[in-house]
């Protein structure tokens, strides 16, 4: 008998009103952020694998707009 487990880890990223365009998420995330009147999450964009450059690129932003949740 085989048994396979299966761990599925969700990231859900928002950014909220607020934005100043300052491109600090692009800085450090350009995988996933795309800045231009506001920052924007690219589509198809890999969160899983951009995971810690994600989380770091919200404690930086100056006014705090990226909403992360595991
Ligand atoms: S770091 Fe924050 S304020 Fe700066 S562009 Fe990104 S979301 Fe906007």
């Amino acid at each position: 008998m085989q048994i396979i487990e299966w761990a599925l880890i969700m990231l859900k990223i928002k950014i909220l009103p607020g934005c100043i365009s300052c491109g600090t998420c692009e800085v450090v995330c350009p995988e996933v952020f795309k800045v231009s009147d506001v920052s924007h999450l690219k589509k198809d964009a890999d969160l899983e694998q951009n995971k810690e450059k994600i989380k770091e690129a919200a404690q930086m932003c100056p006014v705090g707009v990226i909403e992360v949740e595991e």
